[in-house]
């Protein structure tokens, strides 16, 4: 049984775990320190040994992205994390910013060093109003005791981190959207190349990297290349955030070593609720493709899930039991997508339309067989024609559950409706709540 490795998550547990002190008493920006004591090249070096892969969904390697900006040439270059978490079921980097926003801040120092930037911006997604004060506070307190601002630790390195609220898009994760947004304009993807390593921000040379993946540097610079990669896979080293929800008895984040399975993970959330089986699940969110029990064993590192068909994504598992309608619960997905579309390409924009159309018509008893093998047509008039990634990702689910389960989708047509009995299912209970009193305590 593999067992949990908490770094991140390490002190979420603490009294305060949010404030520089607690950060500190637990050996926090000690990584700074070592890092300032560096050479730039060093620390880009030390993380490109350490085989730190995005753990924003893609699995760049870190390094090499960093190693990919031009040499100096006098002018500003900037990092921009990639805190725009918004994906259903990715829930990761809102709790490591809420609980430990320091990890967060300490790797930016870290990362702005290496690359030799001195301004760093966090894009936040804007909706999280608490997560966002959560970071300025935390980047106030760490300008007051020297970790950012002029003259870091007398080094005469200087540092401006500036926490910026996105306006709710979920676009705005793509970088080169993000980009758009942080300067001011409409956030829709940018043509690529130029990649953002050349002309990025302000048409600078810049570093996007997401939350977890720099807030990762800090753990690798103190303990080493050899600690981490002892960690995960040949492959896909160090640890990360699993998380697990639905239909599971203790759902919530799993740091865990890269390559543990599903089956393990299950284990440690007590399995899934009483008297139930798994249906389906998504290894990575709901852009990657669906798995069922037959992957239980599937390590979960980026090679094992993309050689059984799917992709590591963003490591969101959402499990869902045998009470699930998976035509329902695709159609939702496909709703997002369809509202989150930014509307600069056709085959996504149409198409994520159409797909919506025909799935709300087939869960509704309304659809016709022809209207399953439509769902796949338009998936591959979607597939490789979309302008981003979000396109892609959004025929993910649909192609993949007509392939796992299109009796399921024939049984809509053949019985006019929904076979399922949605009063057992927890999609239901939400549904159909009026109000839920751990929402209300939170809101109080
Ligand atoms: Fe916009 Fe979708 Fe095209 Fe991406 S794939 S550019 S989100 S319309």
């Amino acid at each position: 049984m593999t067992d949990l490795t908490p770094v991140l998550s390490a002190t979420w547990g603490a009294e305060k775990s949010w404030a520089l002190d607690t950060y500190t008493d637990h050996g926090g920006y000690a990584g700074l320190k070592k890092a300032l004591a560096m050479e730039p090249g060093d620390i880009i070096a030390a993380v490109k040994d350490s085989g730190l892969r995005g753990r924003g969904g893609a699995g760049f390697p870190t390094g090499m992205k960093w190693g990919f900006l031009p040499p100096d040439d006098g002018g500003p270059r900037y990092l921009v994390v990639n805190a725009d978490e918004s994906e259903p079921g990715t829930c990761k980097d809102i709790p490591t910013m809420l609980s430990a926003p320091h990890t967060l801040i300490e790797g930016v120092a870290i990362t702005s060093f290496a690359i030799g930037s001195n301004h760093a911006f966090i894009y936040v997604r804007g909706e999280v109003v608490h997560v966002y004060r959560r970071l300025m506070q935390a980047v106030a307190e760490a300008y007051a005791a020297g970790h950012l601002g002029k003259n870091i630790h007398g080094t005469g390195y200087d540092l401006e981190v500036t926490v910026h609220a996105g306006a709710g898009a979920y676009i705005c994760g793509e970088e080169t959207a993000l980009l758009d947004s942080l300067e001011g304009r409409r956030g829709q993807p940018r043509l690529k190349p130029p990649f953002p390593a050349v002309a990025g921000l302000y048409a600078r040379p810049t570093v996007v990297n997401n939350v977890e993946s720099i807030a990762s540097v800090p753990a690798i610079i103190d303990r080493g290349v050899e600690w981490f990669t002892s960690m995960g896979t040949e492959r896909s080293k160090g640890m990360g955030f699993f998380s697990l929800s639905g239909h599971v008895k203790n759902p919530g984040q799993y740091e865990a070593p890269l390559g543990i399975t599903l089956r393990e993970l299950l284990e440690m959330a007590g399995g899934m609720r009483e008297g139930h089986q798994l249906k389906f699940w998504t290894p990575g969110g709901s852009s990657t493709p669906i798995f069922t029990d037959e992957h239980l064993d599937t390590p979960l590192d980026y090679e094992s899930v993309g050689a059984a068909g799917s992709m590591l994504g963003t490591r969101a598992l959402q499990i869902f039991d045998e009470t699930t309608c998976v035509v329902r619960a695709v159609t939702r997905w496909t709703e997002f997508y369809k509202h989150e579309s930014c509307g600069k390409c056709t085959p996504c924009r149409e198409g994520t339309y159409w797909l919506a159309l025909i799935l709300k018509r087939l869960e509704a008893g309304t659809g016709t067989q022809a209207d399953i093998q439509q769902l796949l047509d338009t998936c591959d008039s979607i597939l490789g024609r979309a302008f981003c990634a979000l396109g892609d990702g959004a025929t993910s689910c649909v192609s993949s559950s007509v392939k796992l389960f299109k009796e399921e989708y024939e049984a809509h047509v053949t019985e006019g409706g929904c076979p399922f009995d949605h009063s057992a299912s927890a999609i239901f209970e939400y549904e159909n709540a009026s109000e839920s009193p751990a929402i209300e305590e939170a809101l109080a």
